[in-house]
């Protein structure tokens, strides 16, 4: 079931008109669909659910640790907490805001190849379902900090299995020169140190080979590898109680085939690393937000060149909203948010405001035409989107609207242009010059 439906020629998300949002909140806005993030979590998560192969040896389900860095919004995390999500984070403030949207501090993993030891610390403190180490030094370090504060750090260590896989190479994070995590046989060695570390508990280990990862195949030679690590430490007398196989499955964007779906990717995690004695985690975040969200935006202006009749779509939403295709060559859908009434077709160059030729968002796309005014919506947004806004050319973030059914609501505002001065500060060696400088 799609939520980003047409109804009497209106994109509508659920029961609310696109169009009516973008009038009431202003362009560019971010609009969630809190069906969709719940649909996209239950289909994921009861494909694994019910493998009887991946139930714990105590009967324990996978957890579920949705990629809190995918859409970190509290309003959205606290959607998929109330459906029964964990929280993989990568930081502090996300571990905070996975706490803030009531996230029980028994479902999440703490990842990432720079934790801190202040963050260490605060993942301890709060007493965190497992903390993924990705090095030696960081291993080292945790152990300290775990002593220091008279507490047992639980670990899983995190190899690259040297699969990298991926829509993108700056995406792929298992490939054997990629920063993340440790080789096999490195794991292998600190696994052991760490079983006689009596500040440190190794439970198990952890991969994550890419992002938007569109073929099982790299996926499966990479969990058979941890099955085989898995069985090696046992075989030097370690115990292995967890196995954490990450995120990484890829979505429809619709430029390419269909990934595989969550029930394709439960049946071969079963047959390929089923009923190994473990209690598993996944860590799907593009999955569950990306086809959750859309980022409306409002044609300024068609700009024609006379040389070439090359034509720009500029529109008010721009790289510092949603980086993905300048970041990462990504494709995104667009659509008309009201439904042409003709099928003239125009082929556009769509690009934002921001002084960068990098903020275009497609090259001659053959979209409905367009004027100025018209509201069009890029599709797929809702991960790695909004999170990785920036002001950039002093622009206010975009806000961020929640749907459910036919009511809605600001869960990120637009920051005002004073909010915006008022996060700088000028030093006091300037002249009190307006009301806020050198308070
Ligand atoms: C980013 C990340 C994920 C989520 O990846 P998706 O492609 O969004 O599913 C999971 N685990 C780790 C360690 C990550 O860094």
């Amino acid at each position: 079931m799609n939520h980003f439906e047409y109804k009497n020629g209106e994109m509508h998300v659920e029961g609310v008109a696109v169009r009516e949002l973008a009038e009431r909140v202003g362009t560019p806005l971010y609009l969630y669909s809190s069906a969709t993030l719940e649909r996209h979590f239950q289909v994921f998560s009861q494909a694994l659910w019910s493998k009887e192969a991946l139930q714990s040896p105590k009967g324990e389900a996978p957890l579920i640790a949705y990629a809190t860095k995918a859409n970190s919004n509290l309003a959205v995390l606290q959607t998929l907490a109330e459906q029964g999500a964990g929280a993989d984070t990568v930081s502090e403030g996300e571990i905070r805001k996975a706490l803030m949207a009531g996230v029980a501090p028994e479902k999440i993993v703490f990842s990432g190849v720079g934790k801190t030891n202040d963050e260490m610390a605060f993942a301890l403190k709060t007493g965190i379902y497992q903390i993924n180490v990705e090095s030696r030094p960081e291993l080292e370090r945790l152990s300290h900090v775990a002593g220091s504060l008279g507490l047992v750090a639980p670990i899983v260590i995190r190899i690259n299995p040297g699969v990298g896989a991926g829509g993108h190479s700056k995406i792929t994070t298992g490939g054997a020169k990629d920063k993340f995590g440790v080789s096999a046989a490195e794991a292998i060695a600190l696994y052991g140190q760490a079983a006689s570390d009596p500040n440190i508990a190794p439970m198990g280990i952890a991969c994550h080979i890419g992002s938007q990862i569109s073929d099982l195949t790299p996926m499966q030679a990479a969990f058979s590898k941890m099955k085989g690590w898995v069985q090696e430490l046992r075989a030097n007398g370690l115990s292995v109680e967890r196995l954490d196989l990450g995120g990484g499955l890829g979505v429809p964007y619709f430029n390419q085939p269909e990934p595989p779906s969550p029930a394709d990717f439960a049946q071969m995690v079963a047959l390929t690393v089923g009923n190994l004695g473990v209690r598993y985690t996944f860590e799907p975040g593009r999955l569950i937000a990306a086809n959750a969200g859309i980022l409306v935006s409002r044609v300024i202006h068609v700009h024609e060149r006379a040389d070439s009749g090359q034509k720009f779509l500029v529109v008010d939403a721009a790289m510092n909203d949603l980086i993905r295709p300048a970041m990462y060559d990504a494709y995104h859908d667009i659509r008309p948010v009201c439904e042409p009434k003709d099928t003239k077709k125009g082929t556009y160059d769509v690009v934002g405001p921001v002084c960068e030729t990098g903020d275009t968002f497609t090259r001659g796309r053959d979209l409905p035409v367009m004027k100025a005014g018209d509201l069009m919506a890029f599709m797929s947004a809702g991960a790695y989107g909004a999170v990785m806004g920036s002001e950039y050319n002093s622009r206010p973030l975009a806000p961020e609207v929640l749907v459910r059914d036919d009511k809605w609501a600001v869960v990120r505002p637009r920051p005002s242009y004073e909010d915006m001065m008022n996060q700088e500060v000028l030093p006091d060696w300037f002249r009190p010059r307006n009301m806020r400088a050198s308070a």
